[in-house]
């Protein structure tokens, strides 16, 4: 029983509702070649961004999907987040409320049609905090596993402690949080040329979004918390030492009263999707196999989409540890009876 819990969809009825012009020129699909594009005009920290997306059939065309799960991936269930654009922590917040409200129902109704094939995770409107706790609550109570969030709002950092009524309200329901970049830092400067944003962009923001869950007490104050990051925690298990160094020499790290920084790689849990067999043995070994979990990032050309059993480096484990990542793992943290 292969389960991969970083797998993306743009439910079919929010594309509809897109191509009628629901969400007038905030968010709409433009032409592409070889995929439509979904364009979300917004605003981070003051600066106007519009961000063209890939929108590959796939996210939206269930059939598709299905199909690759079974001839291509070897995937018996996904456990469906939405496509991290739609996380739209720059739109205006009431509108993003009612937006997270029809991605989540979209997506209990897709488990309930394929209840062999699909679980889910909540979309909430983070830049709203308060309305993203009442909109995890009412998810986990339709069936809901937990939630996706970005790994910033809208360019303000996950230490922000108006987040920490989603952080309460996860740990009540002692379910897990899957980070995952978006809005990521550089897109417009730097890192605009060769798709660096994302060859680079993705993983610097999730690197930055663990420091400040770290740095900012958000593992003090919810010692029980949850976090799922994604592509291996960005570049967090190679500079980790420089943290812990840097820990002893600094007291910046220190003024949220966090402990060394080694106190807590162990209580975050990361997806296997890094492409490198070297660097996967290298992230197994020192953050622990009982933390990795099998993700794909399906169905985007940067995830990993060839059969489970054959990513880069897995073969170089045990089969109890290997069967441990691929589904053992995401059984204990989702606390699910398959
Ligand atoms: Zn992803």
């Amino acid at each position: 029983m292969i389960i991969d819990p970083h797998a993306h969809i743009a439910p079919e009825s929010f594309i509809e509702d897109v191509r009628q012009g629901r969400f007038g020129d905030a968010v709409t699909i433009e032409s592409g070649d070889p995929w439509e594009l979904l364009v979300t005009k917004n605003t981070v920290l003051g600066e106007e961004r519009i961000h063209k997306n890939p929108l590959p059939k796939e996210t939206y065309d269930v059939e598709m999907r299905l199909s690759d799960m079974a001839n291509n991936q070897n995937v018996d269930i996904q456990i469906l987040s939405v496509v991290p654009p739609m996380t739209h922590y720059a739109l205006d917040a009431g509108l993003n409320r009612e937006l997270s409200a029809s991605l989540n129902d979209a997506l209990t109704a897709l488990t309930k049609e394929h209840p062999e094939r699909f679980l889910c995770m909540a979309q909430i409107p983070l830049q709203d905090p308060e309305a993203a706790a009442a909109e995890l609550d009412r998810a986990v109570k339709n069936g809901h596993l937990g939630c996706q969030i970005g790994s910033n709002v809208a360019g303000k950092n996950l230490d922000d402690p108006a987040l920490d009524a989603v952080w309460a309200k996860a740990c009540e329901h002692d379910v897990p949080i899957f980070i995952h970049p978006v809005d990521v830092m550089g897109v417009n400067d730097r890192l605009k040329d060769y798709y660096l944003r994302n060859f680079i962009g993705n993983p610097l923001d999730t690197t930055i979004s663990i420091a400040c869950l770290i740095f900012g007490g958000v593992f003090d104050r919810f010692p029980n918390i949850k976090f799922l990051v994604s592509h291996v925690g960005g570049f967090t298990p190679w500079i980790r030492g420089r943290w812990q160094h840097g820990y002893g020499e600094r007291k910046e790290p220190k003024v949220h009263g966090a402990k060394d920084p080694e106190q807590y790689f162990g209580k975050i849990y990361y997806d296997t999707i890094i492409h490198n067999a070297d660097s996967f043995e290298f992230a197994v070994k020192t953050l622990g196999v009982d933390r990795i979990l099998y993700g794909t990032d399906y169905p985007f050309d940067m995830g990993y989409l060839a059969g489970a059993k054959d990513i880069p480096g897995l073969s170089r484990f045990s089969a109890e540890e290997q069967e441990q990542m691929l589904y053992g793992n995401v059984k204990k943290l989702y606390k699910l009876d398959v």
